[in-house]
This record gives structure tokens, sequence and C-alpha cells, in this order.
């Protein structure tokens, strides 16, 4: 049945509209019938069996030269660690021997997968322990769609919810990587892909102004997550180094435009004690909201080894979310922490133990 030997591109990897034509060239160059693809894709997005070898209607054979070629796996978890809260961490190999985390947090009637999108990160935040690995490489869409479906299996085995929300808040800035990031997009909203309400999607980004734009205009229905973290220059300028390239003021113009073409912007905000929690940050961070009507959220600052700045407890967050409220009329919430006790939450994913990756 073998065809020639020869580098096949993941499914994932190419376009959605093109899936069927590529699985039924794969079956007539492997001469097998028609029928055959129709399973191959049926298997694909209608059940969401990513993995070849669950694809169980199919003859060994063919499950296994899927597996070499069309649907190699990308991803494999290695370990799944359990916080007390429900919450579990992952972590995945990939083939080329590199690791990447994702975490899965569970509330009510929901499963909120957050996903990885490049392993390590260029950015280099300060209160991020991704951000102190440096970036090592992109993931492919066929890696970042991976992980929504490992998780989204595994979770339903264990008669969990799956995954019901995705955010691109994991390791990784998604707009330095955004041919992959709107691939996996055009694969996880697709009809002729994996079919996921786009609603149930946020992609967060540092500020990478040039690329929010073409984001949103290929994306319009997916929620835009901005990583603020203070509406001051100089502060962010210690908090986000990527600011000298990606002005607060260019931010605001561009996120300001977009506002209504946009479902939702939500402005995430760690408070760091001491650094961007006075009242002058809370009245910057109130005008900036305004201009561009985002949502505020607000997070503890989680700490990791080496970091340089303190932790913050719910009270001093609840402090400066009343402070902000006084001079901001839309939403402002705090985020609860998750995950703590498992380094899985917010800020907090760095492989444990690993030196920066391919060094
Ligand atoms: S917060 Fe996001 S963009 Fe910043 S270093 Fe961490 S992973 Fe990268």
């Amino acid at each position: 049945m073998k065809a020639q030997n020869q580098t096949t591109q993941h499914l994932i990897d190419g376009d959605t509209s093109a899936a069927l034509d590529r699985i039924t060239d794969w079956c007539k160059e492997r001469k097998l019938p028609a029928y055959r693809g129709r399973q191959i894709h049926e298997h694909l997005v209608e059940q969401r069996t990513l993995n070849p070898s669950d694809m169980t209607t199919l003859p060994k054979m063919i499950r296994e030269e899927l597996s070499e070629t069309l649907l190699a796996p990308t991803v494999t978890i290695n370990t799944v660690l359990r916080s007390t809260d429900g919450t579990l961490k992952f972590l995945f190999d990939l083939t080329d021997g590199k690791s990447v985390e994702a975490v899965w947090i569970p509330t009510q009637e929901r499963g909120t997968l957050c996903v990885s999108s490049q392993v390590g990160c260029a950015a280099g935040c300060t209160f991020c322990a991704t951000g102190t690995m440096k970036l090592t490489r992109n993931l492919s869409a066929s890696e970042i769609v991976g992980q929504w479906n490992a998780v989204d299996q595994f979770t339903r085995g264990e008669g969990k919810v799956g995954v019901t929300q995705l955010v691109f808040m994991g390791m990784g800035e998604p707009l330095h990587n955004y041919p992959s990031v709107s691939g996996a997009l055009n694969w996880l909203t697709s009809p002729d892909g994996f079919d996921m309400s786009p609603r149930r999607i946020t992609v967060s980004t540092v500020g990478i102004v040039p690329k929010i734009p073409k984001l949103v205009a290929e994306h319009p229905q997916i929620r835009l997550a901005v990583s603020l973290h203070s509406a001051v220059e100089e502060t962010r300028a210690r908090i986000v180094p990527i600011q000298s390239k990606h002005s607060l003021s260019d931010l605001l113009d561009t996120l300001s435009r977009l506002r209504h073409k946009v479902r939702r912007i939500s402005l995430e905000y760690v408070v760091l004690p001491g650094v961007n929690d006075d009242v002058q940050e809370a009245l910057a961070l109130a005008a900036f909201a305004r201009k561009c009507h985002g949502h505020i959220n607000l997070l503890p600052f989680h700490p990791f080894d080496g970091a340089p700045f303190k932790a913050a407890d719910e009270d001093t967050v609840e402090r400066f979310r009343e402070e902000v409220s006084r001079h901001y009329d839309g939403q402002v919430t705090a985020r609860r922490s998750r995950g703590l006790d498992i380094d899985g939450a917010c800020g907090q994913l760095a492989i444990k133990g690993s030196k920066p990756q391919g060094e």
C-alpha cells in the first residue's frame, strides 16, 4: 500500500478547505477505495479523532500509514499534574524532543484550556516564568491543535466536560507566531474543521501592534485579550520590555480604532505590589480602558524561582480593583488563582527544572 517515501505536510498544517481533497489524493496514491477517504475525514472532523490509532473502523495498515504521513501525531502527553482545585497541567513531548505545557481549568459546566503557541517566548515579560526561557521555536498549527485535541480526549475520557473554551495564554506570544496561530484558529472554528464557536476562543497578546488589525480582520468573532499590566509608559517598560518596539500610545490607538470590530477586548493586569498598584496607576488604567472600551481583568502575581516581584494577595488585588472601579464605569473583575499548587497558574509555565530549550 505504501506510496513513495516523502515528507508529507501534516493535514492540520494545510488549508482546512483542502483537507478532503488531500485525503482523497492520499487514498488514490495508495490505490484505496474512495470510501476510505470519507471514513478518514469523518473520523477527523465529526468525531474529532486526530490520532489515527483511534480510527477503529480503518484497517491497521491504513492507520499505521496515516500515523507516518498525513496525521503523524505531533504532541504526546508526558505528564499530567493535578491541582487540589481540579486544574490539570499537561506536559507535552514534541517530536523533536522539545516540550510545552498547557493548563485545563474546570469551572462549573466549562473546561477552559490555556494552550501554548511557542516553545519559550521572546517577549521576556518580567512577571512571567516563560519569559525567562527565551524562544526556542514556534509551534506548528498541528502542534497547537494537537494540544487541544489531546486534552479534550483526556478529560472526556475521565468523564469530565472536555475543552469548551480555549485561551491562547500559555507559553509564547501568539502574534509572534501568527501563521500557525491563524491556521489553528481556522481549523478549530471552520465548519470544514472542528466547528468550535470562535466566541469561545480568546487570543492574548502582549501588544504586537502591527499584527492586531490582521488578527481582528481574519478572525473577527474571537475575543482579544491584551496583557497590559500598566497604562503608565515607564512602569510598563519595566514589566513588558517589548514595549520599546510597540509603544503604549500606538497600542491604545489601535485598540480604540478596532473597539467596534472586536467582540470583546480584555485588558489583563497582573497586580505587582509596590509597582503598578497605586492611585496614579489606577487612574491611568481607567483612562486607557475608557478609550478602548476594555474589560479590565486583574490577577495576582504568581511568584516563580528568581522572580523580581513580590506575590500579591487577594486583598491587595481587591483594594486595587475598588480604586480602578471608582474611576471607570466599565467592567473591572479580579480573577481567582487556579492551579497554584502545580505551578499551573498564570505566568508560571516554564517546564520546571529545564534550561532554555535548544541550548
Ligand atoms: S506573558 Fe506571554 S508574552 Fe510575556 S513572556 Fe510570558 S508567555 Fe511571553
